[in-house]
């Protein structure tokens, strides 16, 4: 680091020296983990590059529609963009999904009927997901246990491995299991995220018993963070928000839907109208938005990667548990960093708040969010609200004071993030 960044951090910010000294050791312990991610977003870029040309990508594709939306152009593309990118026969990527749990919602209810159960095979789904399946008993709001849709839930085992003994004995007992859910990402956990060759494992075992169960991954802060994607490996489908990884920061809004084909349609009839689906839809003008943020997410998901590498390392020299370590192989963007007190936990959340480009004078409180059982603190100072892959950090107020962060469209402003995060708790 320059003096003067140095001296201009102490100035702006009262970073403490000591911290410099750890951010050095930090850096030069994670280099060998850097270069391997390089390799990654290199290939992913190609990736993105070559399906971009397949599909013979121009301007006329990123004009407007309005009304009924027949025929856009851009939006038709951009499916077929996904598909290949993803290496699935359909894809349904609209800014009508207002988050990564709409698209869930569609895939899960568009793909099952009442009678049907789904089992979820790494324990409980994620927060926004329980008034989905209807865990809060009692209240209306159509949750699929309304619709005598089931759910079934195997745990994970007690060294947070996948308990395959409990998935066979749910899929052989109840013919009903249709619908097989997978979470990639942590969520509000404390457990590692599936490899890509975890998930192979799970759904070869699960289409070994029986072939029809349909298997979706939750796919939320996992693209490009591997060469492959879950569709890769043989996931019936997978869904995920655009204003995380697979916007690169670009998207104002929405999700996606990759898959089979018969699969996505389902789920199309349940973004809109059956019979109608992925066919209609007008896209406000948003279309470049999301063909530039599928551009570069390759690369701003790595660099998201590289933050939370950094945070791993320099909060563990700085004394606290975190996973996963910065060396340990990462399938998502998330780094939880366990702070065993309340208010360190709050003033770190607080600091990355204070070190964003945008309401950086805001100070952040623990707040009754929609979805979410405990409080949940949330500090984003997004250029789009709420995104996730900005440098952002959250946590449910509760014991042991877990916090995540996750995210940074640049590796700098996440080091400066963390910098300033880090010395405020010291
Ligand atoms: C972010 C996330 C979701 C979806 O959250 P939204 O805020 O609705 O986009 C679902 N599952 C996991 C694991 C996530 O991280």
């Amino acid at each position: 680091m320059l003096d003067i960044t140095k001296k201009k951090l102490k100035e702006a910010y009262k970073i403490d020296e000591r911290v410099f000294d750890l951010y050095e050791r930090a850096l030069e312990d994670v280099k060998n983990q850097f270069k391997y991610y390089d390799e990654v977003r290199e290939y992913n870029q190609v990736k993105v590059l070559n399906a971009m040309q397949r599909e013979r990508i121009s301007e006329s594709h990123f004009t407007n529609s309005s009304g009924y939306g027949y025929g856009d152009i851009g939006r038709d593309s951009l499916d077929r963009v996904y598909a290949d990118i993803f290496n699935s026969e359909s894809a349904l990527v609209r800014p009508h999904f207002v988050n990564g749990t709409h698209a869930l919602c569609c895939a899960i209810f568009g793909n099952l009927r009442p009678g049907d159960t789904m089992l979820s095979v790494c324990g409980t789904p994620y927060d926004t997901l329980h008034s989905l399946i209807g865990m809060d008993a009692g209240k209306k709001l159509g949750s699929l246990r309304e619709y005598g849709i089931n759910y079934e839930q195997v745990d994970l085992t007690e060294d947070d491995r996948i308990d395959f003994k409990g998935i066979e004995k749910h899929l052989r007992e109840n013919s009903s299991i249709k619908l097989v859910h997978i979470q990639r990402s942590t969520g509000y956990g404390w457990r590692k995220s599936l490899l890509i060759p975890e998930i192979k494992r799970i759904i070869d075992f699960v289409k070994r018993i029986n072939p029809d169960v349909i298997c979706l991954v939750d796919n939320c802060y996992g693209e490009f963070i591997d060469t492959l994607e879950p569709t890769d490996v043989g996931a019936d489908m997978a869904a995920g928000s655009l204003i995380k990884n697979i916007g690169g920061g670009i998207a104002p809004t929405g999700g996606y839907i990759v898959g089979r084909k018969d699969c996505v349609t389902q789920a199309s009839y349940r973004l809109t109208v059956p019979g109608i689906g992925g066919e209609c839809g007008s896209t406000f003008g948003v279309m470049r938005l999301l063909y530039e943020g599928l551009f570069l997410a390759p690369h701003i998901s790595i660099e998201a990667v590289k933050g939370a590498i950094f945070c791993a390392r320099i909060m563990e020299l700085a004394g606290f548990e975190v996973l996963p370590r910065y060396n340990d192989k990462r399938s998502d963007i998330i780094q939880a960093i366990k702070f065993m007190d309340k208010s360190k936990l709050i003033n770190f959340c607080r600091a990355i708040q204070n070190g964003s480009p945008v309401d950086s004078f805001v100070t952040c409180e623990p707040w009754d969010m929609p979805g979410y059982s405990d409080q949940v603190i949330m500090a984003a100072g997004d250029f789009v609200q709420g995104s996730s892959i900005e440098l952002s950090a959250d946590a449910p107020i509760r014991e042991p004071y877990i916090g995540y962060l996750q995210g940074g469209l640049t590796f700098d402003h996440a080091k400066i993030g963390i910098l300033i995060a880090l010395s405020r708790i010291l």
